[in-house]
């Protein structure tokens, strides 16, 4: 094939035979967000750019080298949005959320675009699963999102994935930290990488998340955020550990945890897991909302990254269930008899159960064999004897029993009896299956 053009690079395709992996996830996730108060929030896949320049900030690797930034015909500079918590805050502020009092609880489920290369896990536009609270400054918010994102991990049975969490100070304690961190990178300016010898002016906490094997090195023996804190933050810190403790949810204090967005101050976290590095990332930003002009209003959240969730899963062979296709297959043969079948098969569909017939003109013993192939439960076939005596032949595809009906109305009766009948059986061998 001559096809004019492909997909474009780092972004891909979620085919109709492996979606039902994506709706079970999400099906997860907004069930995790509601069981923990959290309403949907959708906002727009593009903003103005300034919101992302403020609110990620312009000295982040996302603001200066990862975003799809382009000029509208009117003259507007638009960004896709590279992350989710710059346009919930931005769309919480603008409707007035706040009005109906706090907290504020909502949770997305969005495509993030950022300009990077492809490699393992990570792609130019790819998915998150965010949580946010506004105006909520207890400890307890600290650690009732963590846990929400721990309980979607706890759902999926997901293992080895470990909660690393740090404080990075807030504007008052922070200064003198980024202060002990230049002067101590300052020593090592000359070995230090091209990235991180501007970060040194600009952003020297950045140095400790740089990946090159030098920069890492010196960065282990850097001055240490938590002997910087200020009392409040210190003292905020070890709520949210008692906190954490007190759901029973484990953890480790990773002092080299600094995230990649500016807008985070206090407690910062990751969970991440040896097979795809960090999937979930957050924490509390409560210096954002005053940022976008709105009035102070302390926040937090995390981002989950769908394709490395995914890619967890099928490291660790956890299996998604695969949803069924099809409850009931009915051919039809001749023109009356088909007209039948159709109106049987809308008649099954009318209570959302799965039927299906023949749309592309298969013999008989092609339809059999698709019927088979699409794991469809039970299937019938009508012909002309059928026709005459209004009645037919329901057959249960797994068992192979077979069950008289009729073609009237009461086929419906007798099929969901049947239906029924299958379900409880398969839950029966489930459940023996569990002892
Ligand atoms: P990384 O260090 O992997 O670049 P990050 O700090 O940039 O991650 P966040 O902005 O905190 O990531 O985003 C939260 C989560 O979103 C990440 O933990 C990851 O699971 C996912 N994620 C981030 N960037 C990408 C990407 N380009 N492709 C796929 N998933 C991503
Ligand atoms: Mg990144």
């Amino acid at each position: 094939m001559d096809l004019i053009t492909k997909r474009v690079y780092g972004a891909e395709d979620i085919l109709p035979a492996d979606v039902y992996k994506w709706q079970f996830l999400e099906d997860i996730m907004r069930s995790q967000a509601k069981a923990y108060g959290f309403k949907e929030i959708r906002t727009p896949v593009f903003e103005h750019t300034e919101l992302f320049n403020r609110s990620v900030g312009d000295t982040t690797d996302i603001v200066q080298k990862e975003m799809y930034t382009f000029t509208t015909k009117g003259g507007d500079s638009l960004s896709l949005k590279p992350e989710g918590t710059a346009g919930a805050a931005r769309a919480m502020l603008e409707h007035g959320l706040y009005n109906d009092g706090y907290p504020i609880k909502a949770y997305y489920l969005t495509a993030c675009y950022r300009y990077e290369k492809k490699n393992y896990g990570r792609q130019r536009e790819f998915h998150q699963f965010g949580m946010e609270v506004y105006g909520a400054a207890s400890a307890y918010a600290d650690a009732e999102v963590m846990c929400a994102a721990h309980s979607v991990f706890d759902r999926l049975d997901v293992q080895n994935i470990s909660l690393e969490i740090n404080s990075i100070g807030c504007k008052e304690c922070r200064p003198k930290y980024t202060a002990a961190l230049r002067e101590y990178f300052g020593s090592h300016e000359s070995e230090l990488c091209d990235t991180c010898r501007s970060r040194l002016t600009r952003n020297p906490m950045r140095i400790l998340d740089c990946k090159s094997p030098v920069c890492s090195k010196i960065a282990a023996d850097a001055p240490k955020v938590l002997d910087f804190l200020c009392e409040e933050c210190h003292d905020h810190f070890e709520e949210v550990k008692g906190c954490l403790n007190a759901a029973r949810i484990k953890y480790q204090v990773n002092p080299s945890i600094v995230r990649g967005l500016d807008y985070y101050t206090r407690t910062v976290f990751e969970f991440v897991a040896p097979e795809v590095g960090t999937v979930c990332g957050g924490g509390r930003y409560d210096g954002l909302i005053e940022e976008l002009g709105g009035q102070h209003t302390p926040s937090l959240g995390f981002g989950m990254g769908m394709e490395r969730l995914l890619l967890l899963l099928n490291k660790q062979n956890i299996a998604i269930p695969e949803p069924p296709v099809c409850d009931l297959f009915v051919i039809g043969l001749g023109e009356k008899a088909k007209q039948k079948a159709f109106s049987l098969i809308e008649g099954v569909r009318s209570a959302s159960l799965i039927a299906e017939g023949d749309i592309v003109g298969r013999t008989l013993k092609a339809q059999m064999k698709y019927a088979n192939k699409i794991h469809a439960r039970f299937s019938m076939v009508i012909g002309d004897s059928e026709m005459e005596e209004n009645c037919a032949v329901l057959k249960n595809m797994t068992t192979k029993e077979e069950t008289k009906v009729p073609l009237d109305d009461g086929f419906f009766n007798a099929f969901f009896a049947a239906y029924v009948d299958d379900s409880n059986s398969d839950l029966i061998n489930r459940l023996n299956k569990m002892k």
